[in-house]
């Protein structure tokens, strides 16, 4: 597969075509950033780490039976991708309040919710990713009403395989956010899953083992990164 000319470089992955026109490369960097990329910093390793993150879990999650855009490990730091084209929603689920619930509904860090609390969020760093919900995503056309029941089915199921797989390793899913896209016809999981997307802590000390870490000046961000990855036995070289 030839690499081609870029397409778009997002805030911590550049997407290139290639010479087939379903599949694209996605190059994870080391760059990374928060509050809509008001804070940013180059933190060494951190693209190959979640380049064979995101390849482990999509690998699981597509195992599962969810459709997901990732298709092989290209580099330490590219994978090849099925292009997608990207419905601008944000998928959140919660199984522990944090981050941004937290701030709007001024209920306490680490309640358990049960059942998990889903959000929809508009993908535009220029509104700071504003909270919408099902009628938002039908008035404007982001996406049709069986997509939005698809995008919803595939983020809870996602849910059961993930929180179990982090908690065989000691690790509380808090949080996470997903990105879908249409491909031939069906919606399938593109973006990344990876410690920069959702919220990670040691099931014993609570310790955040994800980019809060990063968000928060706690130091340690990749190490935590690759501390989870170690526990899931995802292979770094
Ligand atoms: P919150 O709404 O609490 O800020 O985020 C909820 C979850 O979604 C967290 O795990 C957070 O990392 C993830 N998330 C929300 N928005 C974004 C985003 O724009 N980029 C990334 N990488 N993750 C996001």
């Amino acid at each position: 597969m030839q690499k081609g000319a870029e397409l778009y470089a997002g805030k911590a992955k550049t997407v290139y075509e290639t010479d087939d026109p379903d599949r694209l490369i996605l190059e994870f960097r080391n760059d990374t950033s928060a509050f809509d990329g008001e804070k940013v910093a180059q933190l060494e390793r951190k693209g190959m780490v979640n380049n064979k993150f995101n390849a482990f879990v999509m690998d699981k999650l597509a195992a599962a039976g969810i459709p997901c855009h990732f298709e092989q490990l290209l580099s330490d730091n590219e994978s090849v991708v099925k292009r997608l084209d990207m419905i601008p929603v944000e998928c959140v689920v919660r199984n522990i309040a944090a981050g941004s619930l937290v701030r709007r509904l001024g209920v306490a860090e680490g309640m358990e919710l049960d059942p998990p609390v889903f959000e929809f969020f508009l993908k535009n760093d220029a509104l700071h990713d504003p909270m919408i919900n099902d009628y938002h995503i039908r008035a404007f056309g982001w996406a049709t009403d069986q997509e939005v029941e698809t995008m919803k089915a595939l983020t809870f199921k996602a849910n059961e395989v993930l929180k179990q797989m982090f908690l065989d390793a000691g690790i509380l899913l808090v949080d996470y956010k997903l990105e879908f896209g249409r491909y031939q016809g069906g919606v399938t999981l593109g973006d990344e899953f990876s410690p920069d997307g959702c919220r990670l802590w040691d099931a014993e000390s609570r310790t955040k083992l994800d980019k809060d870490r990063f968000r928060q000046g706690l130091g340690g961000v990749v190490e935590a990164y690759e501390e989870v990855a170690h526990r899931l036995g995802i292979e770094l070289g």
